[in-house]
């Protein structure tokens, strides 16, 4: 099953989306990869979603990529009595122990925000509606001033949008939900609330290759860093979500583009997260802005757009799969895309392999054709055909299956899991046969592959071979 489109279309799983016969519609529809929420849900349910996607990708035969989103430290106020209204201008304090919280008072039993808080310091509560102003601040109790009053009730969210919080970026539960989805061999781990790089140093440390990691950017003080977490993650995450929380949320679009174009620079998968179709949770057609909204994405070159609730809750999961589909369809269609794409173009490393991608692509623009074919093991090759963004597709072929499902989320890559070359001939008869099986060559269109002489020694890509299918089958002539 061929993607007419390079975009990839990440969607969420989740109550509305947790069968067999919906994981395989939605992965019909278009969904490239999807997203376990360790946010929700037991473990038992998210092992059985995962099962399902295994079998539907068995079925179909095309490899799947499956994301896990660990929640993260997310802060939160305890119990709070019901009609508890917070006025603009009063009072509000906070307490590391407090009962039942009121319009006065309530508890935030998280000693660590006490200790990074400063007088002036903002703090939001339930998703930024409520703001507070920090007035006075000791070690178990902060006093403020309510800036934007409303409603508060229990459990509600607290954002700390100035500070760096010596929280660790794994919770007891972040690890538990590690090692179980570990255990599954998810191909994504997404971490939330990075705030520095030794954040994702210290998870890829427990992960140890087992699976990339995406660092999720949504606090403010994670872009004052972003290209160090860059040069430690495997991939990004704008999570607009709660970026929209701790910035202005007029910050957020020029947020993205910066996010994107990095990601892009170091050849690292960008998915843009949130929001993205978000009356379609109640809807069957999104509305203008929205599509519009994909659509940004798609030009700015990312790699993945996200679905959230749309997939994992709402009344119309298949349908706003089916609607990223034509809006990336469509607008990599539009003449428009490809000068947006160039203009993004990224100057390729002084390596070896970045020199032969780069030139694959020339070759294969000039020549029309048909496409890359990057032999590779490890799927650093393909990510750097990928970080091309060529105007021919790329197809990956690997000996590795986790290599090929972790590829399946980034731009334009085509993975197929098949025998490494074992020669010149095998790997041009070998790649005609999968651009053909495929539905991307037929008789006589030309192929560009990239691979790595002496066969099978991973890590070295150092040739570049044009090829005609179909007229390679005979002896060899390497
Ligand atoms: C976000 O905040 O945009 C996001 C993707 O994270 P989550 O949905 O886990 O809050």
């Amino acid at each position: 099953m061929r993607r007419m489109r390079n975009v990839k279309v990440l969607a969420t799983l989740g109550p509305a989306s947790s069968s067999e016969e919906m994981i395989r519609a939605l992965f019909e529809a278009g969904a490239d990869a999807f997203r376990l929420n360790m946010s929700h849900g037991s473990h038992d349910g998210v092992r059985e979603m995962y099962d399902r996607i295994r079998k539907v990708e068995a079925d179909l035969d095309r490899p799947i990529c499956v994301l896990a989103d660990l929640q993260g430290p997310k802060l939160r106020v305890g119990e709070v009595a019901p009609d508890s209204e917070l006025i603009a201008g009063a009072s509000f304090r906070l307490n590391l122990k407090h009962g039942v919280g009121d319009a006065h008072a309530a508890e935030l039993p998280h000693k660590e925000i006490f200790e990074a808080l400063e007088v002036g310091a903002t703090l939001l509560l339930d998703d930024g509606k409520l703001r507070l102003e920090v007035v006075e601040a000791g070690p178990d109790y902060a006093e403020t001033r309510v800036i934007v009053g409303g409603l508060l009730s229990s459990n509600k969210g607290v954002n700390v949008p100035d500070a760096v919080l010596p929280v660790p970026a794994l919770t007891p539960k972040d690890r538990r939900d590690l090692d179980f989805a570990l255990s599954l061999a998810v191909d994504w781990i997404a971490l939330s609330f990075v705030q520095r790089p030794d954040d994702v140093a210290e998870v890829k440390k427990i992960v140890n290759g087992r699976a990339f990691v995406m660092a999720k950017i949504e606090k403010p003080k994670a872009l004052d860093r972003l290209d160090e977490i860059i040069d430690i993650a495997d991939g990004l995450m704008v999570a607009r979500g709660d970026l929209g929380v701790e910035l202005p949320v007029e910050h957020v679009p020029g947020i993205q583009k910066l996010i994107t174009r990095a990601g892009r620079r170091a050849g690292k998968p960008v998915v843009v997260a949130t929001q993205m179709l978000e009356s379609m949770i109640d809807a069957p057609v999104p509305t203008r802005a929205e599509v519009s909204d994909v659509a940004t994405a798609v030009f700015d070159g990312a790699d993945a757009v996200m679905l959230s609730g749309e997939s994992a809750v709402g009344d119309f999961p298949i349908e706003a799969v089916a609607m990223m589909d034509r809006v990336a369809q469509s607008v990599e269609h539009d003449e428009q895309f490809r000068a947006a794409i160039e203009a993004g173009r990224i100057e390729p490393e002084t390596t070896t392999a970045d020199a032969i991608t780069l030139a694959a692509r020339q070759v294969a623009e000039t020549l029309k054709a048909a496409a890359i074919v990057c032999y590779t093991a490890s799927g650093s090759t393909g990510l750097r055909a990928s970080r091309e963004r060529p105007a021919v597709p790329i197809l990956v072929l690997t000996p590795v299956t986790q290599t090929a499902r972790r590829l399946a989320i980034a731009w334009g890559v085509h993975c197929v899991q098949t025998e490494d070359a074992s020669s010149f001939l095998d790997m041009v008869i070998r790649a005609s046969r999968v651009a053909e099986g495929e539905g991307f060559a037929t008789t006589g269109d030309r192929l560009v592959i990239t691979a790595g002489v002496p066969f099978g020694s991973p890590g070295r890509t150092n040739i570049l071979r044009i090829a005609t299918v179909g007229t390679e089958r005979g002896r060899p002539r390497d």
